[in-house]
């Protein structure tokens, strides 16, 4: 079924959003929500309460996270839904993709010394929600409240991203081992905001083909990430590689994100809907 409002990529402050899970849960409802999942950074630490929170607010739930991998020298993110998520592997990977984070940040608040800009990391931990799971967002947020830019794009545009001065270059989980956590713990794989990645027509091309005989199943169509020309792009990139086609906001606070949890187009009905490959994971 196309026509539903599922929103299945949103994060709490368990990783790099701003609210809690409770909180994302009620908002999602309000907003028409039909079927959520929350999907945090490498991280699954607030399945339980999202799962709880969403039966009291009367909406259906599927586990979610957003695995960050490394492929062809760039970060792509791989959500992962409808998972077990006491799956002792899916564990283990996350908890070694997260291993890096600290160290990382260390690093990023010395790039940010050597242009004038003291103390980031102690700054940007007071923006961290969960002491394993400190990232750029973090920074970004200390940068804007401290003064140094009008807002987190900016922050990342002059500073956090590939050439500037906080960014530290990062090796994340594999593509085969994100989609193999998430599919031997009974889940779907789906590639994040495709639009968002900087590859070639031929690495793209490359991304989707590894994904798909790895096993992954799923690409998001319609996100907050993507603009209306990119829903009809990645539309046809769906049927093309034989993908279910998911939805959802990348909603990650009330401040700061434009896309609101459930405000988007409902999904075309020429896509096969990836939460028409999990009915039986839907609680
Ligand atoms: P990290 O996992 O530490 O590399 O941080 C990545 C996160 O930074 C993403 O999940 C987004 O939430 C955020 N982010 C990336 N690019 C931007 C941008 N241009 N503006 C605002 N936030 C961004
Ligand atoms: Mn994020
Ligand atoms: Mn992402
Ligand atoms: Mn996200």
């Amino acid at each position: 079924m196309s026509i539903l409002n599922a929103d299945l990529h949103c994060h709490s402050f368990v990783s790099d959003g701003t609210v809690s899970p409770e909180q994302l849960a009620a908002r999602a409802a309000a907003n028409g929500v039909e079927l959520w999942a929350l999907t945090d950074h490498d991280e699954i630490g607030g399945q339980r309460r999202a799962a709880q929170a969403a039966q009291a607010n009367g909406i259906k739930y599927l586990t979610g996270t957003e695995i960050s991998v490394t492929f062809a020298g760039q970060t792509v993110h791989i959500v992962g839904l409808g998972f077990d998520a006491d799956d002792p592997e899916m564990l283990q990977g996350l908890m070694d993709t997260r291993g890096g984070r600290g160290a990382r940040a260390m690093e990023m608040s010395d790039g940010l010394a050597k242009v004038g800009i003291r103390d980031a990391y102690q700054g940007a931990l007071r923006y961290v929600g969960n002491p394993e799971l400190i990232s750029r967002t973090h920074f970004a947020r200390h940068l804007v409240e401290s003064g140094v830019c009008k807002d987190t794009n900016e922050v990342f545009r002059r500073f956090l991203t590939e050439g500037k001065p906080g960014f530290v270059a990062h090796r994340w989980a594999s593509l085969k081992d994100a989609v193999q956590w998430i599919t031997a713990a009974h889940g779907v794989a789906v590639i994040a905001h495709p639009a968002r990645y900087k590859f070639t027509a031929n690495e793209e091309f490359a991304l989707f083909s590894e994904f798909k005989a790895h096993g992954g199943q799923g690409v998001e169509v319609v996100t907050g990430s993507h603009t209306a020309a990119e829903y009809v792009k990645y539309g046809e990139t769906a049927r093309e590689f034989g993908l279910a086609a998911s939805r959802g906001s990348d909603f990650h606070s009330p401040d700061e994100s434009h896309t609101d949890l459930g405000q988007l187009p409902y999904l075309s009905g020429g896509l096969r809907p990836v939460w028409d490959l999990l009915a039986d994971r839907i609680r």
